[in-house]
């Protein structure tokens, strides 16, 4: 009898913890629902890619002198450089240019060496097609201008994380003219630059004071 008594008793206590962490839990999950969801609605919403981003090459056929140093630092040597040297002149002839973006896996390789600068990354990343022939884009695809996610009329631009002001996790509703956080590019550049000239004044003060530091 005592047993059987005991037996409900350790029931009843499980049972109320049980029912216990299952109410800390819902808590938990209702409190989540009463957040805002940080998702972006794309195609409604589309985040800003960041400066350096690398998208779809951009080609300048103007600029090309068919040097063929993009094809050399591609990793798969993919860049189609279609030219013939002209006897007359001596000099070679650019016909065509492509690039097949099925195959390319935006390094940007060719972008960095390119020695006239006619090639640069684009923000464009929405290049899904049906057909994997019509990814082979040639020197006249490759030429048009990108589209923009904030020229788009139809889009809401979300900023990405590290252009938010500092404090905000949520790129929803912030105002586009509150500042990022951190400092621009040429600001860090400034900071990096500006007390390279001083220490290089006090470069012996400031080995001590490091020295003191370590100490
Ligand atoms: S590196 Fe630049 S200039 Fe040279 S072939 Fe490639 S795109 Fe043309
Ligand atoms: S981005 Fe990289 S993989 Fe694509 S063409 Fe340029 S070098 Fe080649």
């Amino acid at each position: 009898m005592f047993g059987f008594l005991k037996q409900v008793g350790d029931y009843t206590r499980d049972a109320v913890d049980a029912a216990r962490n299952l109410a800390q839990g819902f808590s938990v999950t209702f409190d989540h629902m009463q957040r805002r969801p940080v998702t972006v609605q794309y195609p409604y919403e589309k985040l800003i890619p960041s400066e350096r981003y690398r998208g779809r090459i951009h080609y300048e056929f103007d600029k090309c002198i068919a040097c063929e140093v993009c094809v050399r630092v591609c990793p798969i040597n993919l860049p189609v450089v279609d030219w013939v040297m002209n006897k007359a002149t001596k000099k070679k002839e650019l016909r065509n240019y492509s690039i097949d973006f099925g195959v390319c896996i935006f390094c940007g390789n060719c972008v960095e060496y390119c020695p006239t600068n006619c090639l640069s990354m684009t923000e464009e990343y929405e290049l899904a097609a049906f057909d994997r022939h019509s990814l082979n884009y040639d020197n006249v695809a490759l030429g048009r201008l990108p589209t923009s996610v904030t020229t788009d009329p139809s889009v809401v631009p979300l900023r990405e994380l590290a252009y938010l002001p500092a404090g905000e996790m949520d790129p929803h509703g912030v105002a586009a003219d509150r500042p990022r956080a951190g400092q621009l590019p040429s600001q860090v550049l400034e900071t990096l630059t500006s007390p390279a000239k001083s220490s290089a004044k006090n470069e012996g003060q400031s080995s001590n004071e490091a020295k003191e530091g370590d100490a």
